[in-house]
């Protein structure tokens, strides 16, 4: 049973929808303030086109976040994916992020596109660094960053993030899209694990996690 795994709950169901709502308000406010008097969209060719979106959610932790995020933002939108592969050590927390070009989704060039970047959670900021490189080499016309979660240390405090639904402890987490050896993604809430489940399926060796 998943419920048993479970060592205590951070954030509930109904205290994460509450949150998501009021961000889906705050970035749906600063795009139009951003955007008003602009046209955009590929299709720019004389004719006038509200302004849109280009939402770049990283897989696959964001997929529940990204569900609920959209259906609260009324905004002309396309979404582009990218998959990011976490390459950890065993034993040190030291990660190297590596993009998965088979399952990512950008086009040749952003130019003129408002792009949002949207992550579970933001950690060592290596994933989300990684990432904003690659899309400000596709020139678009605005690039901001949304996380889920963003962790209590100094390496997650200091990274220059847009929109941050919840600060949470440094602890590892689980639920809403966050997995642990991918499972517990679908937890309702935002918990931590009983430590004796974690040591039982700690990996022996580094291994790849998207
Ligand atoms: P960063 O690149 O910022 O170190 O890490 C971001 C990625 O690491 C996240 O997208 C997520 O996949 C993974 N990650 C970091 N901390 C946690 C955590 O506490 N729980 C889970 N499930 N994943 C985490
Ligand atoms: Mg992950």
């Amino acid at each position: 049973m998943m419920d048993s795994d479970i060592e205590r709950v951070l954030i509930s169901r109904e205290a994460i929808a509450r949150r998501v709502e009021e961000v889906a308000r705050q970035i749906t406010g600063d795009f139009n303030n951003h955007t008003s008097g602009q046209v955009s969209g590929a299709g720019a060719g004389g004719t006038c086109e509200s302004p849109e979106i280009t939402l770049v959610p990283i897989l696959t932790g964001s997929i529940i976040f990204v569900a609920d995020l959209i259906r609260r933002l009324p905004i002309r939108m396309q979404i582009r994916l990218v998959s990011v592969s976490s390459y950890r050590g065993a034993v040190t927390r030291a990660k190297q992020a590596l993009i998965r070009e088979e399952l990512t989704m950008l086009p040749q060039s952003l130019t003129g596109e408002h792009v949002l970047v949207i992550d579970d959670i933001l950690d060592s900021g290596q994933t989300l660094a990684m990432v904003q490189r690659l899309l400000r080499q596709k020139n678009p016309a605005s690039l901001r960053t949304c996380v889920l979660l963003r962790k209590r240390r100094p390496e997650a405090m200091n990274f220059s993030v847009d929109y941050v639904c919840f600060d949470v402890p440094d602890e590892f987490v689980v639920g809403y899209g966050l997995d642990y050896n991918d499972y517990y993604r679908n937890l309702p809430d935002i918990v931590t694990l009983r430590p004796q489940v974690i040591h039982a399926h700690a990996p022996a060796g580094p291994e790849i996690q998207p």
